[in-house]
């Protein structure tokens, strides 16, 4: 290219990016002003706009969000990258699987390809800023040629997704005006801001059930391979100002140690800039782990997830912080302190959303830096990482027999591990799973167990809480028989069952509902099998016709995502319901609207309390308080279903009278600690007409968490077993839980409570024990009126 052309491209360039509207303009602020929230249309039409007036971003819209809202990324590269795409996807798809590519070609794509960064914002909505800051660094990255911004340009394929949770963009905006200049200004909102989910939205990248998370696997990770992917969070107002990684332990056993070491690298120098650009409070190594999955999709797929959490604001209102409110027992970190990690601490004042933004343009400017400057060796790991996944050799593999107790379940966790990219084969009667892939270390992990490590704050000291659940296998959450091999198995010779209506299979479940809908008969027998009406079963001896059971789903104005992922399974699963707030609820009469009552995992006093007068609108404060409990009982005494999950079963036994005694109330968490794992159960007394067991082996897994367990002359239906509790994942004190119900079915009147020490939809997984909930259901229809 001559020198005039080249001035010719540059005068181009120029005019174009003059033309690229400024935040400003476009929204008529600043982006992090006070107050200032954003509209999900006008951040779309914004980056519409930009990409209309500049050749270093392409802006796609990958899907729908789950209440229809656009969802989009943006593309942002140099003008020359953009124009290549296809070829630099080619490049990222040859690296990530070394079956494809032998070393020597490795090493030229290495020397032609671009550091794949995706950077993904605000998946929790109430943490807003990093929408407003994906906006401002987006227009940055169009208009500016400092030498940084060129570096990145020139060596990075930057994939901004400015929300990950679309509708809650609009839910949050749409509660802070509203409150806005009131005594409610900067609260949340009294509703999930994802439609089922809410704050679990991140704690779905392993199970996949929500659109979101699908389009961003399916459409992003799955086809870009990005060897870096950066999550920006928000958290509590009185901590580090930014946490970056190192992250702390544990760290999860099949990540790849390059990878960790290169996570620590990036982290690291997102703080060094941090720090050089006079911003305090950065700490590293403190408070997150890197253990479970279900939000770190890409650390299995050979590339970095980068985190950073900032200390939160009210919403888009200034707070002020008090020096002596600084938590000084963070994990990892004493936040009024400087310490190796935490070098600089904040003094305290006012804190507010620009403050956000301000930090995390640094972060997000010095991650993509690290991205660009370190090329090479990030793609040559990234290849490399991919032949020592290949190169595992323990297990060999493991093996799915087709002949399961539950076709469907076991359909769905084969399409699950695909979804996440592992290979699937078929192999005699049964589907194998070989480790020598690229993502062997992905299905290794969920479908091991998990021994997390009993870490505790000093030694002989309480348990160090992990950030999140400490258990993940899918087989055990699932039902399914899956088994590893050490070599080449045999021949497999599994019969295939054929996916009918049996009460064995999660299909089973739809198939009823849908039967239901059209206005048709169900009968089930003493084996749990279903038929519909006019089948030869029906006729025959065993069968009983079974009700559709008029379902009410306790819904507070506190957002519970146990409540909203409870809407999703039954919705999944065909079942109608409808939701019950404290006032219908108080109201009485419910025996005439329904037959069972789900009360989702809740605390006793959120359940009786809800939000204090004056912490909310008044149309949103109160409970269930003495009325409703009142209400509650007529509703059992004159033959309805209560249905209690986890935590909320304490309702039952302390405001309800239901002769239980909860063992684990009282119990100091160094005693007694099972957050989030999988214990051994069984179906005990076994009796396998138990119309509450229909469909279940004798041992089961189930997800406890917090999870109470109780001593009762009640009728019990599941029991934890003397000795060996643990299944996968930390427990600790199983005395207390061996031989304790975890399930107990209790008469009220002419009615049942029933009692679920766990969650048995628990985060729309744990296929196994939605048959225990399904069949509560069922109870409430055997007893219709
Ligand atoms: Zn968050």
């Amino acid at each position: 290219m001559t020198s005039k052309s080249l001035i010719a491209l540059f005068a181009l360039a120029s005019c174009l990016s003059a033309r690229v509207p400024s935040p400003e303009s476009f929204f008529g602020q600043r982006m992090g002003s006070d107050h200032l929230v954003l509209d999900w249309d006008k951040v779309v039409a914004y980056f519409r706009a930009i990409e209309a007036n500049s050749d270093r971003i392409r802006v796609a819209e990958l899907g729908q969000s789950t209440e229809g809202r656009p969802f989009i990324t943006a593309t942002i590269a140099a003008p020359e990258t953009l124009q290549h795409l296809d070829r630099y996807l080619e490049i990222q798809r040859r690296l990530a699987d070394p079956r494809l590519t032998p070393e020597s070609e490795a090493e030229k794509l290495t020397a032609e390809g671009k550091t794949v960064v995706l950077v993904t914002c605000s998946i929790h909505a109430t943490e807003l800023a990093s929408t407003q800051t994906a906006v401002e660094f987006a227009y940055r990255m169009l208009t500016e040629n400092t030498p940084r911004i060129r570096a990145i340009l020139d060596n990075t394929i930057f994939l901004l997704v400015p929300s990950l949770n679309p509708d809650g963009v609009d839910i949050v905006t749409r509660w802070y005006r509203r409150t806005l200049g009131t005594p409610y200004e900067g609260t949340g909102p009294p509703e999930l801001y994802q439609k089922y989910t809410g704050h679990d939205n991140n704690r779905d990248w392993y199970m996949f059930t929500q659109k979101e998370t699908q389009l961003t696997v399916a459409k992003l990770h799955n086809v870009w391979h990005p060897q870096i992917v950066y999550d920006l969070h928000q958290s509590e107002p009185n901590a580090a100002r930014i946490f970056v990684p190192p992250w702390m332990d544990p760290i999860e056993p099949n990540i790849d140690a390059i990878l960790m070491q290169e996570s620590n690298m990036i982290g690291t120098a997102m703080a060094a800039d941090l720090t050089a650009a006079g911003h305090l409070g950065v700490a590293i190594h403190a408070m997150y782990d890197f253990w479970s999955p279900s939000r770190h999709y890409q650390a299995f797929h050979a590339g970095m997830r980068i985190l950073s959490e900032s200390a939160s604001a009210k919403l888009a209102s200034p707070i002020t912080v008090e020096p002596g409110t600084l938590k000084r027992d963070a994990l990892g970190y004493d936040a009024q302190q400087r310490s190796w990690n935490f070098l600089e601490p904040w003094p305290g004042g006012v804190w507010r959303l620009r403050d956000i933004v301000d930090d995390q343009l640094i972060a997000m400017e010095s991650c993509l830096y690290q991205a660009a400057i370190h090329r090479a060796e990030l793609l040559r790991n990234f290849y490399k990482i991919g032949k020592r996944q290949i190169a595992r050799k323990s297990p060999w593999g493991f093996v799915i027999a087709t002949d399961q107790r539950d076709p469907g379940a076991t359909r769905k966790l084969i399409e699950t591990l695909e979804f996440g990219q592992v290979e699937v084969e078929p192999y005699g009667g049964g589907k194998l799973i070989r480790m020598d892939q690229p993502y062997s270390g992905w299905a290794k992990a969920l479908l091991e167990r998990q021994h997390y490590p009993d870490m505790r704050l000093y030694p002989g000291g309480p348990p160090e809480r992990p950030y999140d659940v400490t258990a993940h296998t899918l087989p055990l959450l699932m039902g399914v028989d899956v088994y590893s091999v050490d070599k080449p198995p045999p021949e497999l010779h599994a019969a295939h069952k054929p996916g009918n209506l049996t009460a064995s299979d999660s299909d089973s479940w739809v198939e009823i509902n849908r039967i239901w809908d059209r206005g048709g008969t169900v009968w089930r027998n003493s084996a749990g099998d279903f038929s519909a009406s006019g089948g030869p079963a029906s006729t025959s001896a065993g069968w009983k016709q079974i009700k559709r059971p008029r379902i009410g789903l306790y819904r507070s104005f506190m957002p519970n995502s146990d409540e909203g992922w409870t809407r999703f399974v039954l919705e999944q699963f065909g079942f109608a319901y409808a939701s019950l707030e404290n006032k219908e609820i108080q109201a009485g009469g419910l025996r005439r609207r329904f037959d069972v009552i789900i009360f989702p995992d809740s605390t006793v006093a959120h359940m009786e309390s809800g939000y204090a007068q004056g912490s909310m609108p008044p149309e949103y404060t109160g409970g269930l308080e003495a009325a409703g409990a009142a209400a509650l009982r007529e509703f059992a005494l004159a033959g309805g279903t209560l249905i209690f999950f986890n935590r909320a079963a304490d309702y039952a036994t302390e405001r309800l009278g239901v002769a239980a005694r909860n063992v684990i109330h009282g119990v100091s968490n160094s005693e007694y600690y099972a957050p989030g794992s999988l214990l051994h159960a069984r179906i005990d007394p076994h009796d396998p007409h138990d119309p509450l067991a229909l469909g279940l082996p004798n041992d089961i897994a189930i997800w406890s968490e917090l999870s109470p367990a109780w001593e009762t002359d009640e009728r019990v239906v599941v029991r934890y077993p003397d000795a060996n509790l643990l299944a996968s994942g930390w427990l600790l004190g199983e005395k207390y839980l061996a031989g304790k119900a975890a399930e107990v079915d209790a008469r009220m009147g002419a009615g049942h409570v029933i009692l679920f020490g766990m969650r048995p939809q628990y985060r729309a997984q744990s296929y196994q024990t939605f048959k225990l909930f399904f069949n509560a259901l069922l109870c409430g229809g055997r007893t219709q009126p």
